[in-house]
C-alpha cells in the first residue's frame, strides 16, 4: 500500500467522483481516485460491445445536463478533448397516426410542430427561458437558498404536479401528452406520483436553452477529459482497486464516495453510527433497466424520417400507454409494450461506426432486479414506428439489471439514476442532513448520484461534495 499521506480519497471514477478530485486538486488538495474497475468512468464508458468498428455508450448517451453544468462549463474540458455534438432537435416522439413530435430548441418550431397545443406549451416553458441558467443552477443545486426564488417557486408550482396531472390538464392533443409523458418518464416513477412533473421541465427548459449532445468519440470522452485534467493539476487514479473494506484505503484526511448508499454502509460501516448505517440500507433505489444495443446496416428506417433529425426517439405513443409502462415496473411488473428510450448517436457522430453504418440504443424499466430478457419488446416498439428495422440488426448486445450492477456496483439492482426519485428522496438522498454530502463521520463524504441534484452526467453531486470536504479540510488544518 502507497504511504503518502492525501488529503481526500475518492472512492469511484465516475463522473461524480472525478468531478469531486477535480474540484479538489483545483483548490490545491492532494487527490487520489480509487476505482474498481479496470477503465475509469463509471456511467461514461464507451466499447465496441458488438462489432469490431461500432462504439457503444454502455450507460449515458445523451447530455443536455452536461452541457448546462455549471461545474463542467467553469472547467477547460474542450482543451482536454471533449466535444460536444449538437443534433437538430433534441427529441423525437413518434406516434401511430399521425406525424411525430419533434423537440426544437427554437420554441416557434416546436410550438408550429404542436399544433394547436404550441400555445399552452409555450405557456408551459417560457417562464423559464428568461433566465434558464439560473433556474438550472438552483435546480442543480442542494436545498438552500435559491438564485431566483421567485422563479424557482414559479417552476415548484408546475413540478409538484403528477406529470399525467398536469399533461391532461395542460394540452389537448394526445400527441403532446404523450410527448410530456415522455420527457417526465425520465424520472423513472409511475406518472400519477407528485413531483414527476419537476424532471419532465427540466428536461423541457433545458431542450430550449440547447439541443441536447452527445459527446464525439462516446461518453467515455467526458470522463477521459475530466481525469486527464485531474492528472494536470497533480490527482493520481488507480484502477483495478476496488475498495470492500476500510483497510483497503490509504491513508488520507477525508473520504469520498462516488458509490450507492448500500456500499457505504458496508465499507464504513465500522466507523458510522448504526443508527445513520440503518438508514442508509433502507435507500429506496426504485426500478431498474434493461439495455439493449444495436449495430445496424443503415439508418433506422422511421415511419416519420424527420425522427433521424433527433439525437434521442421516446417510444410509447400515448400518455396512456407510457404511464401504464412507467407503473408496471415500479410494482413489479414487465410492460408488454414498454416505454423506450432511444438514441441514435452515430446519426451525428461518425466515430461511432463504419460508414453506412449505424448504431442503436435502447432501454426500458423493469423491476429492480430483473433478468427478464426485454429484447422483444423493446424491438417491437421500435419495429412499430419504424417499419423493417429489424433487418438492419447485424449484431446486438443486451444488459440485465444483473449484468448493470456486476458491470458496476452502484446500479444496484440495476437502478440507473442513483435511486429512486420519489419525493422521499429527490431532494434528501442519500439519508435527510442538513448537508446531505457529510456524514456522522466527519471525515466521510458520499458524492454519488445518491446525493442532490440525482442521477445523470453533470458532476453536481461530485462539485457539492467537494465543497462540504473542502470546508472540513479547511477546518481541520487551522
Ligand atoms: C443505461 C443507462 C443510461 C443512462 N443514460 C444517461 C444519459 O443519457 N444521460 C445522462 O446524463 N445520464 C445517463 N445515465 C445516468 C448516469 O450514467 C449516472 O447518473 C452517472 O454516471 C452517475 O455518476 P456517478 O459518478 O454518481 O456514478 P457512476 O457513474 O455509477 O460511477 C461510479 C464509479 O464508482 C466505481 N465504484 C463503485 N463502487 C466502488 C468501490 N467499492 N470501489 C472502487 N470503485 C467503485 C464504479 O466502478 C464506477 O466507475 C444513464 C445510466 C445508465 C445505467
Amino acid at each position: 500500500m502507497n504511504d503518502t499521506l492525501y488529503d481526500a480519497v475518492i472512492i469511484g471514477s465516475g463522473p461524480n467522483g472525478l468531478a469531486a478530485a477535480v474540484e479538489l486538486a483545483r483548490n490545491q488538495q492532494k487527490v487520489l481516485v480509487l476505482e474498481a474497475s479496470d477503465q475509469i468512468g463509471g456511467g461514461t464508458r464507451t466499447a465496441e460491445l458488438t462489432l469490431p468498428g461500432f462504439q457503444h455508450d454502455y450507460c449515458s448517451a445523451v447530455h443536455p445536463l452536461g452541457v448546462l453544468s455549471p461545474f463542467f462549463s467553469s472547467l477547460p474540458l474542450e482543451d482536454y478533448g471533449l466535444e460536444w455534438i449538437y443534433p437538430e432537435a433534441s427529441v423525437a416522439h413518434p406516434v401511430d397516426d399521425g406525424p411525430a413530435v419533434l423537440f426544437y430548441r427554437d420554441l416557434a418550431r416546436t410550438m408550429d410542430n404542436l399544433g394547436s397545443d404550441g400555445k399552452a406549451w409555450e405557456k408551459l416553458v417560457r417562464p423559464f427561458l428568461r433566465d434558464p441558467d439560473s433556474l438550472l443552477r438552483d435546480i442543480l443545486g442542494p436545498l438552500g437558498l435559491p438564485e431566483s426564488p421567485l422563479q424557482l417557486a414559479r417552476f415548484g408550482m408546475k413540478a409538484i404536479w403528477p406529470a399525467e396531472q398536469l399533461a391532461r390538464y395542460l394540452f389537448r392533443e394526445e400527441r403532446t401528452r404523450g410527448f410530456f409523458a415522455g420527457l417526465a418518464a425520465h424520472s423513472v416513477l409511475p406518472l400519477d406520483k407528485v413531483f414527476t412533473s419537476a424532471i419532465g421541465l427540466v428536461f423541457a427548459v433545458s431542450g430550449h436553452v440547447v439541443e441536447w449532445p452527445v459527446a464525439a468519440g462516446g461518453s467515455a470522452r467526458i470522463s477521459r477529459a475530466l481525469a486527464d485534467y485531474l492528472i494536470d493539476l497533480g490527482g493520481d487514479i488507480r484502477t483495478g482497486s476496488w475498495v470492500r473494506e476500510l483497510e483497503d484505503l490509504p491513508e488520507a484526511r477525508v473520504y469520498l464516495f462516488d458509490t450507492d448508499p448500500m456500499q457505504l454502509a458496508e465499507i464504513a460501516g465500522p466507523v458510522l453510527p448504526p443508527a445513520y448505517v440503518r438508514r442508509l440500507q433502507k435507500y429506496n433505489y426504485g426500478p431498474g433497466s434493461f439495455k439493449l444495443d444495436w449495430a445496424l446496416d443503415g439508418p433506422i428506417p422511421w415511419k416519420d424520417k424527420r425522427c433521424l433529425e433527433a439525437s434521442t426517439v421516446h417510444l410509447g405513443g400515448t400518455l396512456a400507454e407510457i404511464a401504464t409502462s412507467e407503473r408496471d415496473a415500479w410494482l413489479g411488473r414487465h410492460s408488454e409494450q414498454p416505454f423506450v428510450l432511444l438514441c441514435q448517436q452515430s446519426q451525428i457522430d461518425p466515430l461511432r461506426a463504419p460508414q453506412g453504418q449505424h448504431t442503436g440504443y435502447a432501454y426500458c424499466h423493469v423491476p429492480f432486479g430483473s433478468t427478464v430478457d426485454m429484447t422483444e419488446a423493446i424491438e417491437r416498439q421500435v419495429e412499430r414506428f419504424a417499419p423493417g428495422f429489424r433487418d438492419l440488426i447485424l449484431d446486438r448486445h443486451t444488459i440485465n439489471t444483473r449484468e448493470l450492477a456486476s458491470y458496476n456496483p452502484n446500479y444496484f439492482g440495476g437502478s440507473i439514476s442513483g435511486g429512486s426519485n420519489d419525493i422521499t428522496q429527490l431532494f434528501t438522498r442519500p439519508v435527510a442532513r442538513f448537508d446531505p454530502y457529510t456524514t456522522p463521520n466527519p471525515r466521510i463524504f458520499i458524492c454519488s448520484a445518491s446525493t442532490p441534484p440525482g442521477g445523470g452526467v453533470h458532476g453536481m453531486c461530485g462539485y457539492h461534495a467537494a465543497q462540504s470536504a473542502l470546508k472540513r479540510l479547511a477546518r481541520s488544518s487551522t
